[in-house]
């Protein structure tokens, strides 16, 4: 094997679940793929989430490894940041309205960023990602629907895509209503999961 896969493939080795015994811990900024007796997942670990998802079903041979049990853990987000993001969507109407939330694992504290908007009307907000520094990550990657439904539309499944990285993506809906709707998924370079609301 020449260098440049063997770098390519450090970046996400696969390993084996051992039968009798626990994995090695990852380290922060690490992901690999875990071949397990049931099924094949994806681990990811920064400061902000360590998780493991079931990415495939288990092969359909006899394999010498263990059961891998999925997880997610998550560095609370605090209630002031919920409370900005929907008095802004609020603002925003009838538009819809675009945020990030950053963490920066330097503090340890998650930090607002609001992008540079390309377009904004009530059917679309378009905005551009902006150039993060090198402790700091996407926690969440926001946007709302203004007066409509929260779901994951196919431009947003198509964005979550090519984004990469290990990230939350949050959309809400009916932004004028007393509780607003959210749908929230856990994103790992391109696969992604529903997950329960984050607050
Ligand atoms: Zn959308």
């Amino acid at each position: 094997m020449i260098d440049i896969d063997r770098e390519l493939q450090k970046n996400l080795p696969i390993v084996m679940m051992p039968k009798y015994s626990e994995l090695d811990a990852l380290k922060d900024n690490e992901k690999r793929l875990i071949l397990g007796s049931n099924g094949i997942f994806i681990e990811s670990k920064c400061k902000a989430i360590h998780c493991r998802l079931k990415i495939a079903p288990a092969l359909d041979i006899p394999v010498p490894c263990g059961y891998v049990a999925k997880f997610l853990k998550v560095k609370q987000l605090e209630e002031w940041v919920k409370e900005l993001i929907v008095k802004q969507s609020k603002l925003a109407l009838p538009n819809e309205y675009c945020l990030l939330i950053v963490f920066d694992a330097d503090k340890s504290e998650y930090q607002i960023v609001e992008p540079e908007v390309i377009s904004c009307s009530p059917s679309e907000v378009k905005y551009k990602m902006p150039e993060l520094e090198k402790n700091q990550h996407i926690f969440i990657d926001y946007h709302t629907h203004g007066l409509g439904n929260a779901y994951f539309s196919a431009t947003d499944n198509a964005d979550d895509k090519t984004l990469g990285g290990t990230y939350f993506s949050v959309v809400a809906g009916k932004c004028d209503d007393k509780n607003p709707q959210f749908k929230t998924r856990l994103n790992i370079d391109g696969f992604n999961q529903d997950t329960i609301n984050l607050w």
